[in-house]
């Protein structure tokens, strides 16, 4: 299994680990297979020399200037591949048995060059293995990753739908564990990671909303949760086996029905695994955030919250799925305020860069998060194909973002109106900055979303 490199112009390790394929790694395993792991993005290489790690176990990537794709080439930015440097994944690649088989995950659309990058190594170190791609861009575009990044099949959607079937027509071997099975399951294979900075954490998959420029119902459609006291052992476990003291939540939805669910957890791991410091890079819903849910969230150690608030435009969110509202995230953040978090650990997603967003209206955004006594996190909006905001996109779009998935780079704006522009980003992030540096006390790095979710992550 290996995780691809990401081509990108900025791209930071905030709490980012590829759980869906170390997820896989633990289906394989309990179903017969040898799962073997190469993570092109490990940031603890022993080779590539110490990242800088923030107090919270985030930190940054190894990365190195490469030549910009044709496309790219009018942008006046270094372009980087962000990773262990190819030599060193070579190597690792060349000292491990010949494999049956070569997995590679992806995520965003636009890093498409890392997976065609990763998936020639693969085939250069053991020709004639076939080499399978699933992961977020291959379900989003998988014509266009069937046909420029050369696998031998693409698994499009979830592993648990298609990956034993693939897996069996390209290697002839029937090894499936239970035939019935239906659920990928949830504890990733720590043991495969070189360093467990920390534990990443799922407690559900999916959403139950459909938030318009969000791709989390186009990944699953469904909305499934383990059991509360798997969760918890799962974090006891790795506070004893890895010495972890942070989880980096990565659920869609957790709060979703928390009465028998979030709650039980966070009750239950406050008591057994007290001293954890959790951090949400995927955002919680600011509707679900009652007096009694914050209060679990402060006792069961929560020092990084993220909540999706993204515009507070009128009608943005009975337009787009009716995530929350202006006056629910009031609520939230006077919820969480009561019960003790500072200004500095209550981040604020607002996306720019929207289609027909305005300046104006950014700026309204800003005030109205600052007036609340939390932080602005500005995130830039990344047109995803089959969302329903794909169409607006389409029409606003200064790039062909139909033809060519390196335009759906956040970092190009791609869909923004006329004045909303990095410059405009870059002085508005400044005032957030002089208005809260008292109250900010973690690293502040620009991040990338997550392309599954608009409530998100780096
Ligand atoms: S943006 Fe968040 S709430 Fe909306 S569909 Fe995506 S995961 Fe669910």
């Amino acid at each position: 299994l290996i995780n691809p490199w990401a081509h990108d112009f900025a791209a930071f390790d905030l709490w980012a680990r590829p759980i869906g394929v170390l997820i896989i790694a633990s289906l394989l395993r309990e179903s017969g297979w040898e799962p073997m792991f190469v993570n092109c993005l490990d940031p603890d290489h022993p080779e590539m020399g110490p990242v800088k790690v923030g107090a919270n176990a985030q930190g940054r990537f190894h990365r190195a200037p490469i030549q910009k794709p044709a496309a790219l080439s009018g942008i006046a930015r270094t372009f980087c591949r962000y990773g262990v440097a190819p030599e060193i994944v070579k190597k690792d690649l060349a000292s491990m048995p010949r494999p049956c088989a070569i997995l590679v995950t992806s995520f965003m659309t636009y890093w498409y060059p890392g997976v065609r990058e990763t998936i020639s190594l693969g085939r250069e170190v053991f020709p004639g293995v076939p080499v399978l791609l699933g992961g977020v861009y291959a379900s989003l575009m998988p014509g266009h990753a069937a046909e420029h990044c050369g696998p031998d099949a693409v698994i499009s959607g979830p592993a648990e739908i298609g990956l034993f079937e693939s897996l069996f027509e390209h290697t002839g071997l029937d090894i499936r564990g239970d035939h019935g099975r239906r659920n990928l399951g949830f504890s990733p294979a720590l043991d495969l990671m070189r360093g467990v900075r920390f534990l990443p954490l799922l407690t559900s998959r999916g959403c139950p909303l459909r938030c318009a420029y969000c791709a989390s119902a186009r990944m699953l459609s469904r909305f499934v949760r383990r059991s509360p006291e798997a969760v918890i052992r799962e974090i006891e476990s790795a506070a004893l086996h890895y010495r972890v003291r942070d989880i980096a939540l990565y659920d869609d939805a957790f709060l979703v029905d928390s009465e028998n669910h979030a709650l039980p957890i966070l009750e239950g791991a406050a008591e057994r695994a007290p001293g954890m410091r959790w951090h949400t890079p995927n955002g919680l819903h600011a509707s679900a955030i009652t007096h009694r849910v914050a209060h679990a969230l402060k006792k069961a150690g929560f020092e990084t919250i993220r909540i999706g608030l993204e515009s507070t435009s009128d009608g943005f969110h009975e337009r787009t799925g009716g995530k929350t509202s202006l006056a629910t995230f009031r609520s939230a953040v006077q919820n969480l305020k009561a019960v003790g978090f500072s200004t500095g650990q209550i981040g604020v997603y607002l996306m720019v860069g929207l289609p027909d967003q305005t300046r104006d209206q950014i700026e309204q955004d800003v005030e109205i998060v600052l007036r609340e006594g939390a932080v602005p996190k500005l995130a830039e909006y990344s047109p995803i194909p089959g969302t329903s905001m794909w169409s607006s996109a389409l029409r606003t779009a200064r790039f062909p973002i139909q033809q060519e998935p390196l335009f759906h780079n956040c970092t190009l704006l791609p869909a923004a109106s006329e004045g909303v522009d990095a410059e405009f980003l870059r002085v508005t992030r400044s005032r957030i900055r002089a208005a809260t540096e008292a109250a900010c006390v973690a690293y502040t790095g620009p991040g990338k979303r997550s392309v599954t979710d608009g409530c998100v992550r780096s």
